[in-house]
């Protein structure tokens, strides 16, 4: 019976692609990886088996990944801790003799170009060196993140962020999420995807989508990427990671955070979800 592992099954994405998996494989075949009490119980409740592993700590990774077939590497949020973190669990899933690592990267040409890729371009590196059969699950920006400027946008009317007219192909993280699942299982093995929506929008579409949906006028403000970095500040971001976020959505002026893809969809066997529905949902509390 094949066993599948999934990492930072307590996070939003994890905890959606444990919950897939479980409609696809037996439940009784997924552990997932958790860091506290807390979680453990939330999975315990579900009657899904948790083993306890921290990417800082390797040797906590080679006892979880006991016995594991199938791994998805969900990437740390640790923005900045990553290589060592992720080096941990590359190495920790070779001396376990885990058979297969589907990774959560990041668009290839955002990976390449953007500081916040750089962890993401260094893990594929350690992947390819390590020999393990894997698949690169390279995702595009997640809506949520688009969604977080609505309660803002709705109260000033404005929008603002450094992208200009560069496109976005984001997608749900409930629909990377099941697909990663689907990966998880099997028949993509050994593939380089590029994951992202059905829809691409810049953010003066996306501000129009809002003006319309939400019923009050609302418009883009494109600043220089300096700028959006202290607002970012202001906010209450620390300034690294302010400094890569800004970085990010200027270098999405490029249309890096854009693919023609279909591989999401093709995936999911459906049309990925609209954003549109996602602005409904998201406005209708506040509208
Ligand atoms: P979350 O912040 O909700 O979850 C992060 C997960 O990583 C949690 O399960 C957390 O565990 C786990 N984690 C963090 N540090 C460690 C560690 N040292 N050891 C083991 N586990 C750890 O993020 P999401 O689920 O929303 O996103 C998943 C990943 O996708 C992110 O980590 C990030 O790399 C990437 N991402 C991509 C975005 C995009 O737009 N493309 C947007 C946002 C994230 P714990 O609960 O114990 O803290």
């Amino acid at each position: 019976m094949t066993s599948y592992l999934v990492t930072g099954a307590s996070g939003q994405l994890g905890r959606q692609a444990v919950a897939h998996l479980a409609t696809i494989v037996d439940p009784a075949q997924i552990i997932a990886l958790v860091r506290s009490a807390a979680a453990e119980a939330n999975y315990a409740a579900q009657g899904i088996a948790t083993r306890r592993g921290d990417y800082e700590d390797r040797a906590s990774l080679v006892t979880a990944f006991a016995g594991i077939d199938r791994l998805l590497f969900i990437s740390s949020s640790a923005i900045g801790s990553r290589i060592s973190q992720h080096a941990n669990v590359v190495e920790a899933a070779k001396a376990a003799g885990v058979g297969f690592i589907a990774y959560t990267s990041l668009l290839g040409a955002a990976a390449r170009a953007m500081l916040i890729g750089q962890e993401h371009v260094a893990t594929e590196t350690m992947l390819a060196n390590s020999g393990l059969p894997h698949t690169l699950v390279r995702n595009g920006w997640y809506s949520e993140n688009l969604m977080m400027s609505l309660p803002q946008a709705l109260a000033t009317g404005q929008i603002f962020g450094a992208s200009g007219d560069g496109r976005f192909s984001p997608a749900a993280r409930a629909d990377y999420a099941a697909a990663a699942a689907v990966i998880l299982k099997g028949g993509h093995d050994g593939q380089i995807l590029e994951l992202g929506g059905d829809e691409a929008f810049t953010m003066p579409e996306f501000a129009e989508a809002v003006s319309e949906l939400g019923g009050k006028p609302v418009s883009f403000v494109n600043i220089p990427e300096n700028m959006l970095a202290d607002g970012m500040v202001q906010a209450g971001l620390p300034a690294p990671v302010a400094a890569v976020l800004a970085d990010a959505d200027a270098k999405a002026s490029q249309d890096l955070l854009f693919t023609q893809s279909a591989d999401l969809s093709r995936i999911l066997g459906r049309p990925t979800r609209s954003y549109r529905d996602m602005l409904l949902e998201a406005i209708r509390p506040t509208a």
